[in-house]
């Protein structure tokens, strides 16, 4: 019995410790940013998508790889991999950039307020390393009448696995 009681104390240390030591990590932006020198980006990132990213850029109009792209699948942060919208979001605004009328999810981008340019917009952040995606404007479509106005060099493409292809069909 004593064996048995010291045992259950042994096990109850241990995951104590072992849960201390690693802190569950949830799906949130406070905790997933990912912090880069702007060395470490140019490295890993093309001088365009350095520039839209990192430094707020905005690429031509019409000039993207996204703008008249329509494939199934998600579009992630070129700059860290994070979800960012999915292809059921995407309508054809015709800006000449890549438009969706929701993010992927809630955790999935943030929004700052950007006084440049003599306007003010509503800028688009990937919400996990914070690098620059477009801007937000409230002339959207239905349901929610919002138009995430996103430049393609931001994003990178995942196209649907045969399987989700078939769930969705069924
Ligand atoms: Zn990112």
């Amino acid at each position: 019995m004593q064996k048995f009681l010291l045992s259950c104390l042994a096990l109850c240390l241990f995951a104590c410790q072992s849960q201390s030591q690693t802190p569950t990590q949830k799906e949130s932006p406070s905790t997933t940013v990912t912090e880069k020198t702007p060395e470490q980006w140019q490295t890993c990132l093309t001088p365009e998508q350095y520039r839209i990213l990192r430094e707020k850029g905005t690429e031509r109009a019409f000039t993207g790889k996204y703008y008249d792209h329509h494939e199934e699948g998600t579009y992630t942060c070129a700059g860290c991999g994070h979800k960012l919208f999915a292809s059921t979001h995407k309508f054809d605004s015709g800006t000449g950039w890549p438009s969706y009328w929701t993010p992927h999810t809630q955790y999935a981008v943030k929004t700052n307020t950007d006084k440049t340019h003599g306007m003010e917009r509503v800028e688009v952040v990937c919400g996990k390393c914070d690098g620059h995606l477009g801007h937000v404007f409230d002339d959207g479509p239905a349901p929610t009448g919002m138009r995430y106005c996103i430049n393609s060099a931001s994003l990178n493409f995942e196209p649907a696995t045969k399987t989700e292809k078939e769930k969705k069909k069924k």
